[in-house]
C-alpha cells in the first residue's frame, strides 16, 4: 500500500478564487518588502485556476490598484467599463424602467468581467511572486494535534464507493502549516467544520444565502452593447421571494444573463433554474437573446447575511476570507472587491504573525481589527440589516429598508435577527400558496432555443466527476429522510438543485426513493444550505472534478 506523503509550508491557502489569490499575492509582496522568505502554498480543487469560478460579474475595480499597485490597469482582463446602467421592474408581458437606481445599486465606474479570467490572471501574478499553486487537489480534512489545528490533508483517491482502497489507491497528502487561510468560497466544507468546531458563529446571525443561475450567450450584433447592464426586479418572483435578474453586455457580442433568488423562500417545490428560464421568456430579456446561442451555464450560491452574519474570522492558526466568511455587499450583491480586500488584510495579519512567530488567536485577532477599521466595514455597516428586513417578504422589506435609509442602517428595530434558509422551507401540508409548477404551467415547456431544461444546461458546464470515489453528497440521516424530507416536504432537493442531481424515483408499488446523480454536481452548495433539517452534507469530491467553466 502507498504511504502517506507529507509536506510542510508556512502558509497554506485553501482555494484559488479572488480572496485566496489576493492573500497569496499580498503576502508574497509583504514578505519580500521585509526581506523574509516563507513558503506560501495554494491548493485549488478545480482542474485549473478559474474553472470553478462563476460570478455575474460587475466588479468595483479600484481594489486592483491596492492589490497590484505596480501593474498597468489595462493588463487586468476586465471586460468592459459600464456604459449604461438601468433597473427595470418586470411583469410577465412588459417592463418599466425605473427613473432612478435603488440605493447602493449604481454601477458608475464599474466593469463587467469574467471572474474566472480575472482569477487566471491573478494566479499568474502570484506565481511570478513565488507562490506555489497546485490546482486539481481537493483538501478534504483538517489535521489537529491536541485540538490545535496543524494542517490539512488532501483526499484519498483510488477508493470504492465505501472508501475501501482499490488497486490504484493513493492516500492524500498531509500538509502541515503554521497558518491556514480558508478561501474555499461560499459554504466552504472545511470552513464550515472549523466554524462549528470552534463555535465561531456564536452570538452572530446565521449566514443566509441566495442561489444564482447564469448563462453566457453569444448574440447578434446590436442586441446589446458591451458595458450595457440591466438589473431586474419583479417577475417571475412573487412578494415572498427575494431576488432579481441581471443582464450584462460583454465584448464580442456576448451577454451574461442570470437570476438570483434568496434561499429563504417557503415553497418546497420552488426551482431557481426553472424560474430563470421563465424570466428569459419576458419580452425584455427574450429580445436581447433573440437569434443568439447558449455558450455556457453555471450556478453558485452567494452569502447575503452581511455584517451580522460574519463568523469570528480567526482561530488558532486559521483565518477565513472572502465568500467563505461571507463578505458580500447588499443590495448590490457585490463581493469580489471585498474578497480581495479581506485577502489582503489576512496577508497583513499573516506578516504580523510571522514577525511575532506566533499564530495563536491572540495574535490573529488582528485580522478582525483590520477588517473593522477598513473600508470593508464602512461599506457593510450601513446595510447591516438589509437582507434580514426582507425575510418576511418584499413589503415588510421595503418598510425596513426605508427605515434603515433614514437611520444610517439601524432601522426602526436595531439589529434584526436572521434564520437559517433550511428552516424557511414549508412542509407540503403547510404551504398555503400556489406551487411553482402551477404558477408557471404555461412557461415550463422549454424550447431548447431560448429556454433549456436542466439536463441540457448541465451539458454546457463541462461538469465531470470520477466514478471511482466515495459519493461526495451525503444524506445525513437516512433513517428519517424518507419519512420527513420525502413524505412531508416532497424532496425539495429535486427542485432547488441547479443541476438535476437529485431524482425522486417512484417504483411500481408506489415506494419512493431518492437517487443521487452526483456526477452532475456544480458545487453550488445549495443542498448543504437549503435541505430541511440540514439533511444533506456536501463534501469535496476528487481533485479536478466538477464544472469546467471557461468565461464565467
Ligand atoms: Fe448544487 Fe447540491 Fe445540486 Fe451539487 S448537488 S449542484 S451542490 S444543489
Amino acid at each position: 500500500m502507498s504511504t502517506v506523503d507529507s509536506v510542510s509550508t508556512d502558509i497554506l491557502i485553501i482555494g484559488g478564487g479572488p480572496s485566496g489569490l489576493a492573500t497569496a499575492i499580498h503576502v508574497a509582496d509583504l514578505l519580500k518588502q521585509k526581506g523574509l522568505t516563507r513558503r506560501v502554498l495554494l491548493i485549488e480543487k478545480g482542474s485549473a485556476i478559474g474553472n470553478h469560478i462563476i460570478s455575474g460579474a460587475v466588479i468595483k475595480a479600484d481594489v486592483f490598484k491596492e492589490l497590484l499597485p505596480d501593474v498597468d490597469p489595462s493588463e487586468i482582463p476586465l471586460d468592459s467599463k459600464v456604459s449604461k446602467d438601468s433597473t427595470l421592474l418586470l411583469s410577465k408581458n412588459g417592463s418599466i424602467k425605473l427613473p432612478f437606481h435603488p440605493p447602493y445599486m449604481s454601477n458608475t465606474g464599474n466593469y463587467t468581467a469574467s471572474l474566472g479570467e480575472v482569477c487566471r490572471f491573478l494566479a499568474k501574478k502570484a506565481e511570478e511572486k513565488g507562490v506555489e499553486i497546485y490546482p486539481g487537489f481537493s483538501v478534504s480534512e483538517l489535521l489537529y494535534e491536541n485540538d490545535k489545528l496543524i494542517g490539512a490533508k488532501t483526499i484519498d483517491t483510488g477508493v470504492d464507493h465505501h472508501g475501501n482502497p482499490e488497486a490504484n489507491f493513493q492516500p492524500g497528502t498531509r500538509i502541515e502549516a503554521k497558518l491556514i487561510i480558508f478561501a474555499e468560497g461560499v459554504r466552504g466544507s472545511l470552513a464550515k467544520k472549523l466554524i462549528r468546531k470552534f463555535d465561531l458563529q456564536k452570538e452572530r446571525n446565521p449566514q443566509v444565502y441566495s442561489l444564482g443561475c447564469k448563462e453566457l450567450w453569444s448574440v447578434p450584433e446590436g442586441n446589446i452593447q458591451a458595458g450595457e447592464i440591466y438589473h431586474t426586479m419583479g417577475y417571475p418572483l412573487n412578494l415572498h421571494e427575494f431576488g432579481g435578474g441581471f443582464v450584462y453586455g460583454l465584448s464580442g457580442n456576448r451577454v451574461a444573463v442570470g437570476l438570483v433568488v434568496g434561499l429563504d423562500y417557503p415553497d418546497p417545490t420552488f426551482d431557481t433554474h426553472d424560474a430563470f428560464q421563465v424570466w428569459k421568456t419576458t419580452p425584455f430579456v427574450s429580445k436581447i437573446l433573440k437569434g443568439g446561442r447558449l455558450l455556457e451555464y453555471g450556478a453558485k450560491t452567494l452569502p447575503e447575511g452581511g455584517l451580522y452574519s460574519l463568523p469570528k474570522l480567526y482561530a488558532d492558526h486559521a483565518l477565513i476570507v472572502g465568500d467563505s466568511a461571507g463578505f458580500l455587499a447588499m443590495p448590490a450583491l457585490k463581493g469580489v472587491h471585498l474578497a480581495i480586500k479581506s485577502g489582503m488584510l489576512a496577508a497583513e495579519t499573516a506578516l504580523f504573525a510571522f514577525e511575532k512567530n506566533d499564530f495563536s488567536e491572540d495574535t490573529l485577532k488582528q485580522y478582525e481589527t483590520l477588517v473593522n477599521t477598513s473600508w470593508i466595514y464602512k461599506e457593510l455597516y450601513p446595510v447591516r440589516n438589509f437582507r434580514q428586513g426582507f425575510a418576511q417578504g418584499m413589503i415588510a422589506g421595503a418598510f425596513h429598508f426605508g427605515g434603515q435609509l433614514i437611520t444610517g442602517g439601524a432601522g426602526f428595530f436595531g439589529k434584526l435577527e436572521a434564520h437559517k434558509d433550511s428552516e424557511a422551507t414549508r412542509k407540503l401540508s403547510e404551504f398555503q400558496g400556489k406551487k411553482f409548477k402551477e404558477r408557471f404551467r404555461d412557461r415550463l415547456d422549454f424550447d431548447k432555443m431560448l429556454t433549456f431544461d436542466k439536463a441540457t444546461d448541465v451539458y454546457y458546464t463541462g461538469v465531470n466527476h470520477d466514478e471511482q470515489q466515495v459519493p461526495h453528497l451525503h444524506i445525513n440521516n437516512p433513517a428519517t429522510y424518507d419519512a420527513i424530507n420525502i413524505k412531508e416536504y416532497g424532496a425539495p432537493c429535486q427542485f432547488y438543485c441547479s443541476a438535476e442531481v437529485y431524482e425522486l424515483h417512484t417504483d411500481k408499488s408506489g415506494h419512493q426513493e431518492l437517487r443521487i446523480h452526483a456526477e452532475n454536481c456544480l458545487h453550488c452548495k445549495t443542498c448543504d444550505i437549503k435541505e430541511p433539517g440540514d439533511g444533506i452534507t456536501w463534501n469535496v469530491p476528487n481533485g479536478g472534478n466538477g464544472p469546467e467553466y471557461k468565461y464565467m
